[in-house]
This record gives C-alpha cells, sequence and structure tokens, in this order.
C-alpha cells in the first residue's frame, strides 16, 4: 500500500466472510483446501460447499458465516480461495472505477475517497502479484468463474 495515497486499510470485522453465494471456489481452491483439512474432493465438496448460480461456494452456518470462519478468523487462511486472498482489489474494480465505491459501503477497510488513479494502480499491483503476468485487458473478460464473484456477498 502506497503511504502517500492508502486506498484500503482491514479492520479486522470479518464482514467480508459473510453471505450465501459469496465465495466461489475454483477447481484449484477445492484441491487445496480438501488437502489442508484432511478430506477428499468429493468429501469436501459434499459437506463444506453449496452450489450456487456459477458453482459451488463455500457454505455459510446458520449465522450465514462461511463456515470456516472461527471467532472472526480464517481458519483456512494458508489455503483460503482466491477470491478471498485478492478482495477488495479484485478485477471488477479494474473493469469499473465504480464498483470501488458500491464494495465500500459494505467493507469499512475500503477507502471510498482515495484517488481513482491510486486504487486502479494498488488493483493491478495486487492482481499482478496473485495471477503472474495478468495484464488490465484481462479484467475486460474474466477468464473464470473466480472472476466473477458478487461484488461483496449479501
Ligand atoms: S475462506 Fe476464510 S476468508 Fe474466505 S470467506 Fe471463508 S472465512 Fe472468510
Ligand atoms: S469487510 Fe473489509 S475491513 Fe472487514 S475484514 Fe473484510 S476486508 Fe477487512
Amino acid at each position: 500500500m502506497s503511504l502517500e495515497n492508502p486506498v484500503f486499510d482491514c479492520k479486522q470485522c470479518g464482514e467480508c466472510c459473510k453471505g450465501f453465494g459469496g465465495t466461489y471456489v475454483s477447481s484449484e481452491d477445492i484441491h487445496a483446501i480438501a488437502r489442508f483439512t484432511g478430506l477428499s474432493e468429493t468429501v469436501f465438496r459434499e459437506s463444506c460447499c453449496q452450489e450456487a448460480a456459477r458453482g459451488p461456494v463455500l457454505a455459510v452456518d446458520e449465522e450465514n458465516r462461511c463456515i470456516f470462519q472461527k471467532d472472526h478468523i480464517c481458519s483456512i487462511h494458508p489455503v483460503k480461495p482466491r477470491m478471498c486472498r485478492e478482495w477488495p482489489f479484485i478485477p471488477a474494480v479494474l473493469r469499473q472505477p465504480g464498483n470501488w465505491q458500491l464494495m465500500g459501503d459494505a467493507c469499512p477497510g475500503i477507502i471510498q475517497k482515495a484517488p481513482a488513479q491510486a486504487v486502479y494502480n494498488q488493483t493491478l499491483a495486487s492482481l499482478q502479484k496473485t495471477r503472474p503476468g495478468f495484464r488490465p485487458e484481462q479484467a475486460i473478460a474474466p477468464a473464470d468463474v473466480s472472476d466473477n464473484r458478487p461484488l461483496f456477498p449479501a
């Protein structure tokens, strides 16, 4: 994060882990989390995932929180899905800068008044770390379901 133009300061509130359908898991995510939890991929999908419109998502508990959130902390942090690792620096921010403000309505760590250029630059830099070789034009055409994350869990 740039000290001159901070755009994000996570408050550790755990609100981003709430809501059904918010966390899609790719086949790579499923493989990594199943291995981490000691489950077979089949059992993991049956017991820890639910089907959403675009594929499997992590299941939520009776309080509508991701089942892997324990005491406001992610219990699978080393292998959490890519969309969790990337938040809030996601392709949707490059596609439509106004999404930053929308996301900020639900995520208190997002600095909504941050300069748009700083948000763009830091989002691109973050994506290039999580996705080596990532180019801005790839944000226009999502490559896989993980890019289709809703702007924020309901
Ligand atoms: S995997 Fe971890 S970071 Fe992602 S929604 Fe679940 S608890 Fe939150
Ligand atoms: S909702 Fe935003 S501020 Fe809260 S834990 Fe998630 S990323 Fe951090």
